[in-house]
């Protein structure tokens, strides 16, 4: 696969994830390694609906160089993106968000009840303790729990929103729809019992 043809992809699952309502505004970001170990990743201040050719930015996961594509710059959430790539070799694309169900639970500092059959099979979520976005505290808190928890998929941003890794990016999107999916659930579970 091409940097063109993983590019191309993750046009489709950020436009994607905006159309099933996982994020709203110019909330949330996603990130894909690329062949060459740099990532793309979505640009700062536009709706991930919005994400395209011309505006998704190159990044050294390394040194987090990178060249401006006109006014577009990369997502003030690049720090963790890149740290996550570097820190996980299994791990092809990072998408993060704030779709409501997941984020009330992180916003009450609750871990997700996994209720359901398919949860049953995944790995803890852990929490991350809340700095606000973009911070370099938030960088080092969010490596700190990547650390921590080996083969975790999904990590809760208190206060915030979730972090999906996946292998690569139709997965990172599956992962995030599945655990919305499953706080709602957990969510009516709740409000049924
Ligand atoms: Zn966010």
């Amino acid at each position: 696969m091409t940097n063109d043809d993983l590019k191309q992809i993750l046009i489709d699952y950020a436009r994607r994830t905006y159309d099933r309502g996982l994020v709203g505004g110019t909330g949330g970001n996603f990130s894909a390694r690329l062949t060459d170990g740099s990532m793309a990743i979505t640009a700062s201040g536009l709706n991930l609906g919005d994400t395209s050719m011309e505006n998704l930015i190159e990044m050294d996961i390394s040194t987090y160089e990178y060249r401006p594509k006109g006014p577009y710059v990369p997502s003030k959430e690049y720090l963790f993106h890149a740290d996550i790539l570097r820190l996980r070799p299994d791990v092809g694309a990072v998408l993060h968000i704030h779709p409501p169900y997941a984020t009330t639970f992180a916003v009450l500092k609750r871990d997700i009840p996994m209720v359901t059959d398919a949860a049953f099979k995944q790995p803890k979520m852990p929490r991350v303790s809340f700095e606000p976005s973009g911070t370099k505290e938030l960088q080092a808190n969010v490596v700190r729990t990547i650390n921590s928890n080996p083969g975790c998929k999904v990590l809760l941003l208190e206060q915030h929103g979730i972090i999906c890794l996946g292998e690569d990016i139709r997965w990172a999107y599956d992962i995030a729809d599945l655990t919305e999916e499953l706080a709602r659930i957990a969510y009516l579970k709740e409000t049924l019992s």
